[in-house]
């Protein structure tokens, strides 16, 4: 087994059970092992410590596999999807038959590191498999993944959307396509707490679905009868068709995206057309909160679910500007007694920081708020405690006095 042997003292990570070593940790290594191959990670006593994917490419040079001294093979890989899928199974019904009622049929089967399988996720809408494979050890263990992924969960068709732009940093070319089965029929229609929404897995952002904030768009249909709500970065409508079946009295939402726009369209039609009393504005959210203010505009509830602003801490400084932007407009749109439901998925801003920002966009919009809520991601998107970096989503629910 090719080996990395790493400088004197940095080891600490790995012993505090961090799954990743960056090159500057390094200090040699006996042979250059091919991409995504397995190495051992030794201390500079060279004392075992880990086993890893090598990525020859990317700063985070090795990815842990394991900490045990066991084979990396296909049994390994097979452990660890059972225990993935297992770990669905006690926070869900029944993960891996399609629900018509409850929870729904679409949920996170493999988050990655939090799952012990860095660089590897796995979707499942109904009877399809989305996998995305972003880095070198993944993709080395690709096939061996895919066909275990069919014989545990008894399913027969793979997509995969391996076109992130993190596999870049991993010297990895994009792939889209069918990987097992026949290609299926599209959009596929998924439930998701009684209500229905067609999901473009071919093209469509992530694999196709923010599954992330399923909890939180049943909390926003809970908390929207009779309210005017405004539903920023709206994406496919998860969140403005929860406030239609919630008893909101209007929703407008907005997005820069056509094609999202037509997706959401869609997915009102989906479920209860007789219920639209929404309004789709394509445009950019920063301008169109300008224009609402300058208008007098006001809302009981505004949504404002942006894209990743800092996806690392590098950005972060930007990207609070963008988010306290947003918020203190929203603020100053809210009504009396109003709700603000805000999220950041930006992996660079932690929680704390966030909640920094909306209290400085409150005090700039001179408005008296509450926070009543936190929110996070799903616990389909578990978060391993020796990773950290795997909290990613955070939400506020503010209340304006
Ligand atoms: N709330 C959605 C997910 C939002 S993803 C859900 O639960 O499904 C972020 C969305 O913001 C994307 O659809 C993207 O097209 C849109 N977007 C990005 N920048 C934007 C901008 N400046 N103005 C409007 N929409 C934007």
């Amino acid at each position: 087994m090719p080996a990395l042997i790493l400088k004197q003292g940095r080891e600490k990570s790995l012993l505090r059970r961090h799954p990743w070593i960056f090159s500057g940790a390094i200090h040699h290594m006996d042979e250059e092992p091919a991409s995504g191959s397995t190495v051992d990670l030794l201390s500079f006593n060279k004392q075992f410590l880990a086993r890893a994917s090598y990525s020859p490419q990317s700063q985070i040079r090795a990815r842990v596999w394991t900490f045990e001294d066991e084979t990396i093979d296909k049994e390994f890989f097979r452990k660890r999807i059972r225990s993935a899928i297992a770990v669905r199974f006690a926070i869900s019904p029944s993960p891996l038959t399609p629900l018509p009622q409850g929870v729904g049929n679409a949920l996170r089967l493999i988050y990655a590191e939090s799952d012990g399988l860095p660089g590897l996720i796995v979707d499942r809408y109904g009877d399809v498999l989305v996998l995305q494979s972003l880095t070198a050890g993944s993709e080395y263990w690709k096939e061996t993944i895919a066909d275990l992924l069919l014989e545990e969960t008894g399913l027969n068709t793979i997509y995969e959307r391996s076109d992130a732009d993190v596999r870049e940093l991993e010297g990895l070319e994009q792939k889209v396509g069918i990987l097992r089965g026949a290609d299926p029929q599209l959009p596929i229609t998924i439930s998701e707490h009684n209500l229905k929404f067609n999901i473009n897995i071919a093209a469509g952002h992530k694999t196709g679905f923010y599954l992330d904030q399923r909890k939180n768009r049943l909390r926003v249909r809970e908390l929207s009868k009779d309210k005017d709500v405004l539903d920023c970065f709206c994406y496919t409508g998860g969140f403005t068709v929860n406030a239609l079946a919630g008893g909101a009295k209007s929703v407008v939402s907005v997005d820069s995206s056509a094609d999202a726009l037509v997706l959401a369209k869609e997915n009102i039609a989906l479920n209860d057309p007789s219920a639209d009393k929404s309004t789709f504005i394509e445009g950019d959210v920063f301008q169109l909160l300008r224009k609402f203010r300058d208008e007098n505009r006001s809302f009981d509830m505004i949504i404002l679910d942006p894209p990743k602003f800092a996806p690392t801490a590098a950005q972060a400084e930007r990207a609070a500007r963008g988010y306290k932007d947003i918020n203190l407009l929203a603020f100053k749109l809210l009504r009396p007694g109003g709700i603000l439901v805000t999220f950041s998925c930006s992996g660079g801003i932690d929680a704390g920081l966030f909640q920094k920002i909306i209290a400085g966009a409150a005090l700039d919009a001179s408005v008296e708020a509450q926070i009543v809520e936190h929110l996070s991601q799903g616990a389909d998107h578990p978060v391993s405690l020796h990773f950290p970096e795997g909290a990613y989503l955070k939400g506020l629910v503010c209340l304006r006095k």
